[in-house]
């Protein structure tokens, strides 16, 4: 199966899931959206308002922001992959809570899975903390992280969300500030890649074997 069809074959099981109460007061279920080989993903909160009404992540104001900051780095929607921790929209925009995470999780590691990005980028503290807990936004952001995560090894670019960008404007400065970086974070993560790649295997000794 080619992967745009793998990720229908997962956006058709999102629709139907019933693994927490979301689905119950959602209009639509918002699986994702973008290029199936795409080296960037996106990882937001939980869809909102508009993404609820239409369906499509990020397609209200935050979403607009977040186009405007991907031309200024010669980026379209369609060159990337966007989607979100949560799939279905919580009510009035409340947080996530933990057990939605855990019961809708699952369905964005089988995108990582299929998708094979070079570079996952969190938008906000709670795509952030899904793939590294305990740190904060306002230390981390901005900073390419190697990480292992379900036994994957992953880079990892964090940013804080558009919407708190909206709320306070330093947020939008450091925003734009990591945005224009990606180009580079790109090249920095591949080349970091490499370095694993080509890093020979650790031999384990014991104390016995130095003898
Ligand atoms: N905020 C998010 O985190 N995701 C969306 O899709 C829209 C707004």
């Amino acid at each position: 199966m080619d992967k745009t069809k793998e990720l229908q074959e997962i956006a058709t099981r999102i629709k139907n899931c019933q693994l927490c109460p979301l689905y119950q007061q959602a209009t639509n279920f918002v699986a994702g959206q973008g290029n199936s080989s795409a080296q960037i993903v996106f990882v937001g909160e939980a869809p909102g308002y508009w993404e609820d009404q239409k369906g499509v992540p990020f397609c209200g104001a935050s979403g607009n922001l977040l186009d405007k900051l991907l031309k200024e780095i010669n980026l379209e929607r369609n060159q990337v992959f966007i989607t979100n921790i949560l799939k279905h929209r919580p009510p009035n925009n409340r947080d996530p809570q933990p057990p939605e995470i855990k019961a809708c999780t699952p369905y964005l590691k089988e995108q990582l899975l299929i998708i094979e990005p070079k570079i996952i980028i969190t938008l906000g503290r709670f795509a952030m903390n899904y793939f590294i807990p305990n740190v904060y936004i306002s230390k981390t952001h901005g900073q390419l992280k190697r990480i292992s995560w379900q036994n994957l090894k992953l880079s990892l670019y964090p940013l804080y969300h558009p919407a708190a960008a909206f709320r306070r404007g330093e947020v939008m400065s450091q925003l734009r500030g990591d945005f224009l970086k990606i180009p580079q974070i790109i090249k920095d993560s591949e080349a970091q890649e490499k370095e694993e790649e080509n890093k020979p295997p650790e031999v384990k000794t014991t104390q016995e074997s130095l003898f």
